[in-house]
């Protein structure tokens, strides 16, 4: 699939659910819109997937909501990862339910896994997600270790007066481990407008609080621009949809859990796929890769996402 810039659409994400077992602030908005009772079975996600691969998809993406509050979320991966044409299957969760299933998702095809953490501070990590338990996320991310998840990615959205005092702490993570810690720019989108302009930090602080990060080379069609502590087992990535947006290379397209086709993480537009098959369902991926804007109109703190969903009915 190329879209109507030249860009070849390869990557997928389904959001699998839009409930959570958390309530992220910048996320979800308190008491927000009623979760999709009616969310995509296992069947409709991997008739759909497949779809995609014989478009051209070789990358899928589990996302949510929290994926792992589905039951059949390990029966549902391994549906996934045996699509052919697929060559790489992940997953984003916030890994406070991650330990016990780590083992039976990696056998089903999870063999690299992103995971949200937004600071090392207990009591700030049950603020922020209203409610959750910092030693359970940890307890995941060591148990995707253990289990052979590689690499693991930590995505840490970066808020002004929340965890911007916590930058080389976090970024200590990888002297230590062999994990990627992701500073992920805060995006106006949704809930945000609770957060003041202060908030809405450029990546470039992570430059400026260590100084003694070595530039690595960027993997190809990666949206993080890759650093290394000297000596630290692990890297630190920025991503910077604010100050250094990334439309140019974007190769993704994402499925909402009520079974809509967005073209663009920003822009309010939406296709929904739920019913079609065979060469319908098809001819709507097509349409909806074609329906790519150029670039998103600009973000800022001031300048609001246009998209219609919060994160949490989108996955990220
Ligand atoms: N529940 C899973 C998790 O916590 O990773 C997956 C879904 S969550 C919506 C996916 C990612 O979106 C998380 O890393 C989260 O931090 C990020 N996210 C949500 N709202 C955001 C925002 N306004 N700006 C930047 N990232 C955001």
């Amino acid at each position: 699939m190329t879209d109507s810039f030249g860009r070849k659409i390869e990557y997928l994400r389904l959001s699998v659910t839009d409930s959570c077992n958390l309530s992220c602030r910048y996320c979800k908005p308190e008491g927000g819109m009623p979760c999709t009772k009616d969310e995509l079975s296992c069947d409709e996600l991997v008739e759909i997937a497949k779809a995609a691969a014989e478009l051209g998809i070789k990358k899928l993406r589990i996302t949510g909501g929290e994926p792992l509050i589905r039951r059949d979320i390990a029966e549902l991966a391994d549906c996934l990862g045996k699509i052919g044409g697929i060559e790489d299957l992940s997953m984003t969760t916030n890994a406070t339910l991650l330990a016990p299933l780590a083992d039976e998702l990696y056998s089903a095809g999870i063999k690299r896994i992103n995971i949200s953490l937004d600071t090392l501070d207990a009591a700030k990590y049950e603020e922020i997600t209203r409610g959750g338990r910092l030693a359970d996320a940890l307890e995941g991310i060591r148990a995707a270790m253990k289990a052979g998840m590689e690499p693991v990615k930590l995505n840490t959205v970066l808020i002004g007066g929340f965890n911007d005092d916590e930058i080389c702490s976090l970024a200590e993570l990888t002297r230590h481990y062999p994990v990627e810690l992701r500073f992920i720019e805060l995006m106006p989108i949704g809930n945000t407008a609770q957060f003041g302009e202060n908030a809405f930090v450029p990546n470039s602080l992570v430059l400026e609080k260590l100084p003694e990060l070595e530039k690595l080379e960027s993997e190809a069609h990666s949206v993080a621009r890759l650093y290394r502590l000297p000596d630290a087992k692990g890297r630190i990535g920025l991503i910077s949809p604010l100050s250094n947006h990334f439309c140019a290379q974007c190769n993704r397209l994402r499925l909402t859990a009520d079974g809509c086709l967005k073209p663009c993480l920003h822009s309010a537009e939406e296709l929904s796929i739920r019913g079609l098959h065979g060469e319908e369902l098809k001819s709507a991926m097509l349409f909806a890769a074609m329906q790519k804007p150029q670039m998103h109109a600009a973000l800022s703190a001031t300048e609001h996402s246009q998209s219609r969903r919060s994160m949490y009915r989108i996955g990220g």
